[in-house]
């Protein structure tokens, strides 16, 4: 398939690259146009603009946030403008639910289609082709999506044929993920602080009742301390936590959990932790505890 890909940030670099070894004639964009050179190898077109990435069949974006997605698509030589009719854009960045609302009715009118499936999995299982995908929009668009989507993910979940439905989904579990990240750090910091050795507790929990691979990667990264280098970035994180608040608010349903989470997040941030992985949020409890060497 002709398409173009547009972000080749930690998650879209490996995205882009499986699309290119799995024969898919791929034209790359990126902001900072240094990280497109590596693809050219591959057998890839280079884009001088998010335009000239918008000339086949469809156009992946796997951007930051919001504000790159929005700029990306609705800029005057931007995707909503440059897109042919019948084309599809599909969204794989975690966006807010009004973002993908929005986009879904530009390109709708713009007679093009859209459709939202971000992505479970970080970058090293975007790497191996391993992420879990939660897809939706008009059905007929998704099933030409999935080629493609076989090829980056290991199974690929439908959801509906709201595309907002899918980021809805994506944030509501990234809100479960940070969930899970502080209640680790804070059963690590309790037993660390007695003396017992986090990994041999991480290694206990995740062999018996807590065998789920959300628990093993960042009970081993909280256990260790090791937030750097930051697969998924703090700031991202803290962005979805955001995310998902807004939309809770503007669903009216009330997360206590997640003002935790964002206040969490703050003190992260505030204490300089931008360069570190979102699971230092894991970190903070054996700090709070007195405990500095964890994060
Ligand atoms: P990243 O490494 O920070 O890459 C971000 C990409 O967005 C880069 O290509 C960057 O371009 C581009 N960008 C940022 N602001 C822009 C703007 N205003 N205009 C145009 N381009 C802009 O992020 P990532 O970790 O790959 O994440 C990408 C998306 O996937 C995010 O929505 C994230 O929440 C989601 N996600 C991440 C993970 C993970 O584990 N990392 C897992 C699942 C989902 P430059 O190179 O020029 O900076």
């Amino acid at each position: 398939m002709k398409i173009g890909f547009i972000g080749l940030g930690r998650m879209g670099s490996a995205m882009a690259t499986n699309l290119l070894k799995a024969g898919h004639d791929v034209t790359v964009f990126n902001r900072s146009p240094k990280k497109q050179r590596p693809f050219l190898e591959l057998g890839a077109h280079s884009a001088n603009s998010v335009a000239d990435a918008c000339h086949g069949e469809l156009v992946v974006t796997m951007l930051a946030d919001d504000t790159a997605v929005a700029d990306v698509a609705f800029s005057d030589e931007g995707i909503v403008n440059v897109l042919p009719k019948g084309a599809i854009h599909l969204s794989m960045s975690t966006i807010s639910v009004a973002l993908s609302k929005q986009l879904a009715a530009a390109h709708a009118q713009a007679a093009q289609q859209f459709v939202a499936a971000p992505v479970f999995g970080r970058p090293d299982a975007a790497a191996a082709a391993k992420l879990y995908i939660v897809a939706a929009g008009n059905p007929d668009a998704v099933n030409m999506c999935k080629p493609l989507l076989d090829v980056l993910g290991q199974r690929t979940f439908p959801i509906g044929t709201e595309p907002s439905s899918a980021n809805l989904v994506k944030l509501s579990g990234n809100f479960l993920m940070a969930a899970v990240i502080e209640a680790l750090g804070e059963a690590i910091a309790l037993v660390g602080k007695a003396g017992i050795d986090p990994q041999v507790y991480v290694d206990l929990l995740t062999s018996s009742i807590f065998n789920v691979p959300v628990y093993k990667t960042y009970g081993g990264l909280i256990a260790e301390g090791r937030f750097e280098p930051a697969l998924f970035a703090a700031p991202l994180g803290f962005k979805d936590i955001k995310l998902a608040l807004a939309a809770a608010e503007s669903l009216q349903v009330p997360m206590p959990l997640g003002g935790l989470l964002h206040d969490r997040f703050l003190r992260l941030l505030a204490g300089g932790g931008e360069r570190f992985d979102w699971a230092a949020i894991g970190g903070l409890a054996a700090r709070d505890a007195g405990e500095r060497k964890r994060a």
